[in-house]
Parts: C-alpha cells; structure tokens; sequence
C-alpha cells in the first residue's frame, strides 16, 4: 500500500482529520498542521458549535476508516423534531416514518479527538499543532507558516497540498490571487448570527427536557435551537436578525431586555437556563454564510470541507458533506489509480454539483425551520409523508430522508427528488386534491406521479 508521494494537509478540523487518515491508511506520507493548540490539551472556546448532528453521510466516512462504531458510542441519538410553541406545548415529529431512520447529537471535540487519537497510531503521519498557515505556493507544493507560541517561521515542502482549512481558508485566498485561474467565488452573509447557550441538568441531575430529539422553537423570523450532549447537558443555538424586527443582536443590549425577550419569545426554554444572561453576553455572536468557488484544484493543490464549500448549518450536514468529500475523494483515487493529479480534477468537477445542492438545501431549509415546521400545511404535509414511509417503506422517501438517510444518493439527486415532492404535496394538500375517500396507496401514486413530471421539468429547465 506504501505511496511514494507526500501530501501536506491544512486544517485539522473534522474533514482534514479525516482525510489524513484515510491517507495514512491508503500508504502516503502525511503532515497535518493546525493553527491551534492539541483540543485534546486545551479547552475548547464557548461558544463554536459545540455539538452537531451526525448522520448518514458522515458516518459512511467514519465506517470508511473503521470509527463508526466508536463515534457512535459518542452519540445521542435524536428520533425527531420536539416542537415548541409559544404557549409551551410541545409536538415530536419523527425525522422519518421507517424504524432506524434518525440522527445523531455528538460533541466537535469528541469526535475530533477520536480521529487525532487514531492518527497517532499511523507512522506515516505527523501532526503539527500551532502551525499558521500564511501562505501556499499552489504549485510548487509549498507552504509558510508562523507558530502560534513562539512566532518563529518555517516553511513545509510536500508533493501535494490539500487545504481543509475552513469556511475562512487561507488556501482558497490564495486561489483568489493566482492569475490566470479564472477563480470564481462569492460569499453570501446571512441576516441572521447565531449564539450559543446552555441548559445545564435539571436538579436532579437529568436532561432537562426529552434527550432523544432536536428541540425547535420557531418564531417566524428567529429561532431557537438545543442538541443534547452526553453530560446531560443541552446546547442551545439562538438564530436572531443582526437588525430589522422588534429583536435583534443589537437592541438586545441589556440583561434586561435579554430576559425579558426570552420570558416573552421562548418561555419554557428560559426556565432552563439560570445563566442565559451571563452566557449571552459572554459567549460570541458569529455570523452565518455560504461560501461557493470553482476550480477547487489549481497546480498541485486541492480545497476540501469547508473551505471550499461552507453552508448554513440548517439541514445539519456541513460536517456530514466534508466527511463524504473524503468518501468521493478516496473513489477518485482509487478510480485515476492513485494519480493524485487526475484525482484532484476529477474529484473536483464530480463533487461541485452535490456541493451546490447541499448549499441551496440548507439555505431552504433555514426558512423551513424558523417558520414553516410550525404552519398547518408543513404539519399536514409532514404527517402524509410519514405514512407514506410507514406504509411504503421502499417507496417513498421525503426531502429530508433523501438528503439525510440516503447515502447511496447524491445531494443533486436528492434535491431535485425532494423539491418535487414538496412542490407537489404541498400544493395538492392546499387544492384538497388528495381526497379523504382516497386510499394511501392512491395517494403515494398521484404524489409520484406527478413529482416524476416536475422532476422532468427542473431536469429540462437544468439543460
Ligand atoms: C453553528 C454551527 C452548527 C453546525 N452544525 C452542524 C451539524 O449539526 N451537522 C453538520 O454536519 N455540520 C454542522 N456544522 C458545519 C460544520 O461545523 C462544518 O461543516 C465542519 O466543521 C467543516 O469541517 P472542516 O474541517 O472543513 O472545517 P473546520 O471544522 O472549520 O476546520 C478547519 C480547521 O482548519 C484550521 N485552520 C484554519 N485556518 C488555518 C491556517 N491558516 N493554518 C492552519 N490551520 C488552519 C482551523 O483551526 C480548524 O481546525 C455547523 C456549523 C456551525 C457554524
């Protein structure tokens, strides 16, 4: 399996770790560098996603380095949506009508520390913690970097270069400056931030509210999310307008006014956090994007994860398409027959579409979340779904089964399937064409049908 060639990775995330031990296993010589102290040895900021949803597509990746079933032993598994309205009364929708079909809360660190743990049994990797990266010569293979501690400057000199550096990639702004490129790339903003709280345990030393769901509070405009992690602790998100409306980040500038929007907004959430207004003001409000680009490869380098495709973090799949980047990736190898100049290529113009889609899906899914989980025809349309997979569980497979549950499928075929299949319950629960004195099977057979016309149409409309 040895390789005879090195590759020097940027970016010890979730992905760069990943990748560099899928590496590792594959025979290459590997440096992984990060800009941060080991986690294992320092405590992680407040306040940077400290849990996240894992599911399908990540855990292919895991399985495909043989960590699944320890990453899972990490998890908490979370069977659906718990609902909260403003009244306090709560409702659980089931991520899926098939039994074993749900996601899974685990901890950044957790799982990051599992990959670096596994990395230190390979001989062919180094890992370098507190290295900047400042600069890349995407050509020639060559790097600069700045330590963190001591300042002093080096430079690393590999075969192949791959950036995993994240949504703010120092790799890809140096795509940016490469004449001759034709790099394309944008980075929306959202109007909306996001900061992190906590429900600690209750009294009595247990979850505060039900473990085995992801808790939502949507109010329109914002909303409040919670995770829980496995000290039996909750970790909350609020999603809030920088301006504009009655609340935002900006006029909510006093504890007072932070308690009172919470005692108004989410009641029985604010039962569960003692700190919320110390938490508030401490903890960061940091801002939420998509970044887009193409070429991902140039000269002897290539963008992985995040740093060449960052999304909003609504549909939960961020890490998830990063792990399965390093799936495609290692098919490409496999298929270029480890010429790592062919994979790079091939890896890129394959993967860019799904990475589009998971982009654009996330995006619809932050509307879906903060207003429409909580409108009559999303809960109608949910509930028909749902029998539909009960029912037929080879046959039907809602928008979020498609992106979350299918990893056979790509994200460009999920998204066209699950967007016709929105389209047209939605519309046909709106025109009370599914009639009461049909049966579920006459039902699934229009909704099909008509969806296979709709999917025609978009594919028309795509050439
Ligand atoms: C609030 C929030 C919630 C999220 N929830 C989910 C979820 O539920 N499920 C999900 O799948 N995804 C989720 N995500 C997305 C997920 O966090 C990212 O997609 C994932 O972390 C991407 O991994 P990465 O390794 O590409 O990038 P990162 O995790 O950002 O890692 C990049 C690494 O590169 C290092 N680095 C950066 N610059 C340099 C440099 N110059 N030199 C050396 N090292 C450098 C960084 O320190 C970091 O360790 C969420 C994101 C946010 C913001």
């Amino acid at each position: 399996m040895t390789k005879t060639e090195s590759i020097l990775i940027i970016g010890a995330g979730l992905c760069g770790s990943l990748l560099a031990l899928r590496l590792a296993q594959l025979g290459y010589t590997v440096t992984l560098t990060e800009k941060r102290p080991d986690l294992r040895q320092a405590k992680l900021s407040a306040g940077r996603s400290i849990n996240l949803a894992l599911s399908n597509r990540g855990l292919k990746g895991l399985k495909m380095v043989g960590l699944d079933q320890e990453a899972e032993e990490l998890c908490i598994p979370m069977q659906g949506r718990m609902l909260h309205s403003k009244d306090g009364t709560t409702q659980l929708s089931s991520y899926s009508g098939r039994d074993g079909e749900y996601i899974n809360s685990i901890s950044r660190t957790g799982l990051n520390t599992l990959l670096l743990d596994k990395l230190d049994t390979y001989p062919n990797v180094e890992i370098q913690f507190n290295s900047i990266c400042t600069n890349v010569d995407l050509r020639q293979a060559h790097a600069s970097f700045k330590h963190a501690a001591t300042h002093s400057e080096y430079t690393l000199q590999a075969d192949y270069i791959i950036g995993t550096d994240g949504a703010g990639s120092v790799v890809r702004k140096q795509m940016e400056k490469e004449k001759g490129l034709l790099f394309s790339h944008s980075q929306e903003f959202l109007t909306h931030g996001y900061k992190e709280l906590t429900f600690p345990p209750s009294k009595e030393g247990d979850f505060a509210t039900e473990k085995a769901a992801l808790h939502i509070w949507p109010r329109g405009e914002n909303m409040l999310i919670a995770l829980p992690n496995k000290d039996k602790s909750f970790t909350v998100t609020l999603f809030l307008a920088y301006k504009g409306g009655a609340f935002n980040f900006e006029n909510l500038s006093t504890k007072e006014k932070v308690s009172d929007y919470f005692k108004t907004v989410y009641p029985d959430a604010y039962e569960l956090m003692p700190e919320l207004t110390t938490e508030f003001f401490e903890n960061p409000t940091a801002p939420l994007g998509t970044i887009r680009c193409f070429p991902w490869t140039y000269g002897k380098t290539l963008l992985m994860g995040d740093a060449s495709h960052a999304i909003v973090p609504f549909y939960g799949q961020g890490m998830n398409a990063s792990f399965e980047d390093v799936v495609e990736f290692d098919k490409a190898l496999s298929e270029a027959e480890f010429n790592l100049d062919i994979a790079f290529k091939n890896f890129s113009k394959h993967r860019k579409p799904d990475a589009d889609a998971i982009a654009d899906l996330a995006l619809d899914n932050f509307h879906e979340m903060k207003s429409h989980t909580a409108e009559d025809i999303f809960l109608q349309k949910r509930k028909l779904e749902l029998q539909f997979e009960k029912e037929f569980p080879t046959e039907y497979y809602s928008k979020y089964a498609l992106v979350t549950f299918r990893e056979d499928l790509p994200y460009s075929t999920a998204i066209r399937q699950g967007r016709a299949q929105d389209l047209v319950i939605q519309e046909m629960l709106r025109k009370n064409i599914l009639k009461p004195e049909m049966n579920l099977r006459e039902k699934l057979n229009l909704v099909r049908e008509v969806s296979q016309k709709v999917e025609q149409q978009q594919l028309i409309f795509d050439i």
